[in-house]
């Protein structure tokens, strides 16, 4: 449940209720506004019965909250979170957009690739360096030194830096080198890596699961803020579907439902969602057009041979065109790049 206090009510009220709420074996989240502070409860809520709570005169009302996850939910916390990655903050009045190569090849790729997509616009450069491939054959990425590109491309470029990872080792190793992590769409339910990542300390990109549904995205969010970490940013890239014509299905809808449900940015991931460049752009757009807080996009500097998601890479070329077209809807959305 969420404890709404009175406009202006005292530190003094506002702790005495906390306490009030600790002292009854439950957990207290404090969302301190300008004028109103709400406090979430998290814990087995039949423990306060009969405290009257309600009754207290700095409380101005209770909202009981059906959903599962409390730190996600947009009931505790209002306004739209902004989270800050370096100086860039990624929220209500930006457009961000991570654009780089699927993996990490070589340094050469991946500095050729950074700087074109820093010319383009973009804000983060993204490419994996430990890739979650279907096959046990394919490129499984560079791992560490894959990481040391990373941070030799924000020396020269200046772009954020964002990077998958798929273990507590990686982990351990992306925090020296890189702005912000990524939990791809296959791990979205591994809760022990979900919890490492909430201690990373970096802020945390959560793709949604190929099979997850809204609320257990919403619930995997939650594994992360609940270690304390409060930075987490959602991405729409696709669900699994009957369609065979894209790799996944866009659910665009996503974006109005996470708007409506939680506070976190979402941001969307047409190259994943669709598994062909050329339906991309459309889809980028849409995006922004509804609501999106950004988007991740693969770029390549040659999409033929790269060694992973060659297919849906956009070249240079393509890359620069649809960030063009594109600055008309971002100023429709009243963002800035
Ligand atoms: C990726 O971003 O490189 C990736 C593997 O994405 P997803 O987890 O969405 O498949
Ligand atoms: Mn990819």
């Amino acid at each position: 449940m969420i404890i709404v206090m009175k406009p202006n009510a005292s530190e003094t009220a506002i702790t005495q209720v906390v306490k009030l709420i600790q002292d009854n074996g439950l957990e207290t989240h404090l969302s301190q506004g300008k004028e109103v502070t709400i406090i979430g409860v998290v814990g087995d809520k039949n423990k306060l019965v009969n405290k009257n709570i309600e009754l207290m005169s700095s409380v101005d009302k209770i909202i009981p909250v059906t959903e599962s996850y409390k730190l996600t939910n947009k009931k505790f916390h209002p306004e739209p979170s902004r989270i800050k990655v370096g100086n860039h903050e990624i929220g209500p009045d930006t457009l961000t957009v991570m654009a780089g190569p699927c993996a990490v090849e070589t340094e050469e790729q991946l500095l050729t690739i950074a700087r074109e997509v820093k010319k383009a616009g973009a804000q983060f450069v993204r490419g994996g360096a430990y890739k979650p491939r279907t096959s046990p054959y394919s490129f499984q990425g560079l791992e560490e030194e894959g990481l040391r590109y990373m941070q030799e491309a924000k020396k020269e470029t200046g772009l954020n830096t964002i990077c998958e990872v798929i273990s507590a080792q990686a982990i351990d190793a992306a925090v020296k080198y890189v702005d912000m992590i990524q939990i791809g769409a296959r791990n979205m339910q591994n809760f022990q890596l979900l919890r490492e990542a909430g201690q990373s300390g970096l802020p945390v990109l959560l793709k949604r699961g190929l099979a997850a549904t809204i609320d257990e995205w919403l619930n995997a969010a939650e594994y992360i803020i609940a270690e304390g970490n409060p930075n987490v940013v959602l991405c729409e890239r696709g669900i699994r579907t009957f369609e065979t014509a894209t790799r996944n299905t866009l659910d665009i809808s996503a974006v109005p439902v996470i708007k409506s449900k939680s506070h976190l940015p979402i941001i969307v991931d047409p190259s994943h969602a669709t598994g062909v460049w050329d339906y991309v752009s459309p889809l980028a757009k849409a995006a922004v057009a509804c609501g999106a807080d950004g988007l991740m996009i693969e770029v390549h500097n040659d999409p033929e041979h790269a060694l992973s998601d060659g297919p849906q890479s956009l070249n240079f070329k393509h890359f620069d065109e649809l960030m063009a077209e594109m600055k008309a809807y971002i100023q429709l959305a009243e963002r800035k790049l």
